[in-house]
C-alpha cells in the first residue's frame, strides 16, 4: 500500500483538550501527512512529520493564483473506544473532482486512505471523548512551484493536519436565523462552485459580513443569473419539507457536492419519505409558508450534520419556520446520521470505516 511512509516524530507534545469547550480550527495535533508533487515524478516522500510551520518561495503559485483545493471530515471516538471515519473515500473522491476542476493532479485515493489511516494512528489520543466532539480532519494540496506565470504549477504539496473540535451545538440544537443574499453570487454553472476551493470561501466573506450585521447567522445563495433558484447555504447544502415531500435543489454544477446531501437522500429513500432533487425557487418557499405548507427547513454538512433553519430573511419580509424549533424529520436524520457516525446506532450502510 504505501511508498515507504516515513515518520518523523514530534519530540514536543503538546497538551490535549481537557474540556469540550475547544473552539473550531485553532488547535491542532502534534503531527501532520505529507507528500509532493513534482511533473515527471508524480507524488511523492509521503511522511508524517511534526506539525510546524511551512517554508515556501515567495512567488509559489498558491499565493497569486489560488490553485488550491481541501476536504473536511471528521474522526469520532465510540463509546468502547474505537475510532470511526464517516465515508472518508467520499472525500478522496471528491477532493480529485475537485483538483481536476483546479488542474491539480489527482492522488491515489486507496494510497492517500493508508495514509490517513497511519496519521491517525499517530494521532488516535488527539480524537477527544467528551460528548459531541471529534477530530477534524482537513486534507488540501496547494501549489508550490515558484512561477509568477498563469498556468498550472508544476509542483503541488498535499497536507493532511488534524484539529479537535467541540461540539457544533452546546446546550441542545439551536435553529438558525438564514438571510437570502440579494446582491453577491457565490456561484454560477461553468465556474468552481462544485470544487472545494479557496476562493469560493473568501469571496463570501461581504455576504456573511453583510449577514451577521443584521442578525443572521448565514448566507442562502441564490443562482448567480436569475437570483430566484436556491443553491446552498455557506458551507452546508440545503433541504425543504413541504406538504410532505422533501426538496433540495438538484447538482446544478454550481452547488457543493455534499456528502452529508448524499447520505441524507439515501436515508429518507431507506425510510419511504418523497425526495426529490429539483430546481427550487425562493418565491416558492415562502410561498409554501405563506400556505401553511412549509413544515422543516435544514442545512446539511459535516460540520452540523443538521442545522435546523428556523428563520429566512429575504427580500425585506421575515419567515419563521416551526416556531423556529428543530422538527420532527430533522431530529430523526440528525439522531440517525450522528447515531452511525459515533458507533451508536447500527450502521446498516456500511459507511463508517475503523482506523
Ligand atoms: C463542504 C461543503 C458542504 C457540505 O459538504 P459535506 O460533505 O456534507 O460536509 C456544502 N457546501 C459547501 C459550500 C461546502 O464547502
Amino acid at each position: 500500500m504505501n511508498k515507504s511512509l516515513t515518520f518523523i516524530e514530534n519530540n514536543h507534545k503538546k497538551e490535549k483538550p481537557k474540556t469540550k469547550e475547544i473552539p473550531f480550527g485553532r488547535t491542532f495535533t502534534d503531527h501532520m501527512f505529507l507528500m509532493d508533487y513534482e511533473e515527471g515524478k508524480g507524488w511523492h516522500e509521503p511522511r508524517i512529520a511534526p506539525y510546524e510551520p511551512l517554508t515556501l518561495d515567495p512567488a509559489a503559485m498558491i499565493f497569486h493564483y489560488g490553485q488550491t483545493v481541501f476536504e473536511g471530515l471528521k474522526a469520532y471516538r465510540t463509546d468502547d473506544d474505537r475510532i470511526l471515519l464517516f465515508r472518508p473515500e467520499k472525500n478522496f473522491e471528491r477532493l480529485n473532482q475537485s483538483s481536476d476542476r483546479l488542474s491539480i493532479p489527482p492522488i491515489d485515493e486507496d494510497e492517500v486512505m493508508g495514509y490517513l489511516k497511519e496519521l491517525l494512528k499517530v494521532e488516535k489520543d488527539w480524537v477527544p471523548s467528551f460528548e459531541g466532539t471529534s477530530l477534524y480532519i482537513r486534507p488540501f494540496i496547494i501549489a508550490t512551484e515558484p512561477n509568477l506565470a498563469v498556468s498550472p504549477s508544476k509542483r503541488y504539496t498535499f497536507m493532511i493536519i488534524l484539529s479537535p473540535v467541540g461540539p457544533y451545538f452546546s446546550g441542545g440544537i439551536h435553529p438558525v436565523t438564514i438571510n437570502v443574499e440579494e446582491k453577491f453570487t457565490r456561484a454560477v454553472k461553468g465556474g468552481t462552485g462544485m470544487a472545494k476551493t479557496a476562493g469560493n470561501y473568501s469571496s463570501g466573506y461581504q455576504a456573511q459580513a453583510k449577514a451577521s450585521q443584521t442578525g443572521n447567522n448565514d448566507v442562502l445563495w441564490l443562482d448567480g443569473i436569475e437570483k430566484r433558484y436556491i443553491e446552498e447555504v455557506g458551507s452546508m447544502n440545503i433541504f425543504f419539507k413541504i406538504d410532505g415531500e422533501v426538496v433540495t435543489p438538484a447538482l446544478s454544477g454550481s452547488i457543493l457536492r455534499g456528502i452529508t446531501r448524499t447520505s441524507i437522500l439515501e436515508v429518507l429513500n431507506e425510510w419511504d419519505i418523497p425526495v426529490t432533487e429539483r430546481r427550487i425557487t425562493i418565491e416558492e418557499v415562502y410561498q409554501a409558508y405563506e400556505d401553511g405548507k412549509l413544515e422543516e427547513a435544514f442545512g446539511t454538512g459535516t460540520a452540523a450534520v443538521i442545522s435546523p433553519v428556523g428563520t429566512f430573511n429575504w427580500n425585506g419580509k421575515q419567515i419563521v419556520i416551526n416556531n423556529h424549533d428543530i422538527g420532527p424529520l430533522s431530529q430523526k436524520l440528525y439522531d440517525t446520521i450522528t447515531g452511525i457516525q459515533r458507533g451508536r446506532k447500527e450502521d446498516t450502510y456500511n459507511w463508517t470505516v475503523e482506523v
